[in-house]
């Protein structure tokens, strides 16, 4: 059989600790025997970062507007324990804070179902994709604890020194107070990642906040959606037959309980975070996520949604057997390689992401999976399979497919 060819390479970002080890077992096991895979290869290892001066990173993100796919491994954001062990120049920041930061996008995650890992949501049959916005709100806040009797308020003051100012509170004893801010231009890039994010799976789109309460903050939000919805995406929505669709935040979260799925649910910085983790914990493991970074000039980045897996990695390292799940990775790749495919036209390319999704998933069905999944299926007799005898199995299952 002659490998599928591309044309355009896909941004790779390596990584580090257990993740990078399952990289290289995907590309060599179930990527170069099929693809004359192209890649333009970025060492975002923590040892390459820090010889760098972290310049790889910034580099990565560079191409990845140049070429519009990447490919991310997990990396280590490092902390003062991580400073003595690689011996690092700087604390250097989190990779994918500085790749979001340049990209300007929102992160779309979803859960990966298969038979035999059910969501303990009986009636979510397909996945709930979330999508969070991740600037501002309580996440860039500035507080006081307030100490005692007091007058509280809101200024703002504009460049030529007009003065907007409001009471927040008349304090009578001890208290809080916490500024947040967002900005029209960063809520309507979230809106249109999320729009963009909607065509492209032809999937509703959600979107609530709390503007009965939150008169101008939240409010701003439904607004800023809603008039970019009516300008550039009404018709379109139309034609893919798709719904943007708005409500109450707490009206959302009572709607999401009862739905079948199968949409995407756009959040707030903080309803995001704390959205993300119920659904992802319902329907099993973080290594059973989709991850992908969408910029709304519709550059992509892939990636999954868990660490490096450090525990496993040490163990390892004094060589032992681990059983980590590589499935999360796996969908990064296909992802990958399946808008690549769609970008440049390679059908190949984009059957053989579906395939090799097919076979990861048929394998686990078949009741061969890592010890993370063994714990939580339904399934009975199961087999655990080592890190690198998981892969294995799936390569065998692709090889009947293909
Ligand atoms: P983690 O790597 O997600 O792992 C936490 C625990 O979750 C593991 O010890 C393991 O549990 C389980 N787990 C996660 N992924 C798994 C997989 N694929 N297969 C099986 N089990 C899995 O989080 P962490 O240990 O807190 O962080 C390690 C490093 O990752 C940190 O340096 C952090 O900065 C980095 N990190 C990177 C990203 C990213 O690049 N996207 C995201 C988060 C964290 P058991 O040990 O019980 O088996
Ligand atoms: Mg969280």
């Amino acid at each position: 059989m002659s490998k599928i060819q591309m044309t355009t390479p896909l941004v790779e970002m390596d990584g580090d600790e257990m993740t990078r080890i399952l990289w290289q077992m995907i590309k060599d096991e179930l990527l170069l025997p099929y693809i004359d895979l192209k890649t333009e290869y970025y060492d975002l290892g923590l040892e390459h970062r820090n010889e760098t001066d972290d310049r790889v990173t910034t580099d990565s993100a560079e191409a990845t507007k140049k070429y519009g796919v990447a490919v991310k491994c997990a990396t280590i954001t490092p902390n003062a324990a991580r400073m003595t062990e690689y011996n690092l120049k700087e604390m250097w920041k989190s990779p994918n804070g500085t790749i979001r930061a340049i990209l300007d996008g929102t992160v779309f995650r979803a859960p990966i179902q298969v038979n035999g890992i059910e969501p303990c949501v009986k009636n979510w049959k397909a996945p709930i994709t979330l999508a969070r916005h991740a600037y501002g709100d309580v996440y860039k806040n500035t507080e006081i604890k307030v100490p005692g009797k007091g007058t509280a308020e809101l200024v703002f003051t504009s460049e030529d020194g007009t003065e907007i100012r409001k009471l927040i509170h008349q304090f009578d004893g001890p208290g809080i107070i916490q500024g947040i801010h967002n900005t029209d231009r960063s809520i309507a890039s979230f809106a249109k990642a999320c729009f963009n994010y909607a065509l492209d799976t032809k999937q509703d789109l959600w979107f609530a906040t709390k503007d009965t309460i939150s008169k101008k903050y939240d409010h701003n939000f439904k607004d800023i959606f809603q008039d970019i919805y009516d300008t550039e995406y009404k018709e379109k929505f139309e034609a893919a037959g798709i719904e943007y669709f708005y409500t109450l935040i707490d009206d959302a979260v009572a709607r999401v309980m009862k739905a079948k799925g199968g949409f995407i649910w756009a959040c707030k910085n903080y309803d995001g975070d704390v959205m993300s983790d119920m659904v992802s914990s319902a329907c099993g493991s973080l290594a059973m996520m989709t991850s992908v970074l969408v910029s709304p000039s519709g550059v992509y980045e892939y990636e999954a949604a868990h660490g490096t897996v450090q525990r496993h990695y040490y163990k390892h390292l004094n060589g032992e057997e681990t059983s980590t799940n590589s499935v999360a990775t796996i969908f990064a790749w296909t992802g990958a390689l399946r808008k690549r495919g769609e970008l440049d036209q390679i059908k190949e390319l984009q059957d053989f992401a579906d395939k090799l999704e097919k076979a990861t998933l048929k394998t686990i069905e078949d009741g061969k999976m890592t010890k993370d999944l063994a714990l939580i299926t339904s399934l009975e007799n199961v087999t655990v399979l080592n890190s690198q005898d998981f892969i294995h199995a799936i390569r065998e299952t692709l090889e009947t497919d293909l």
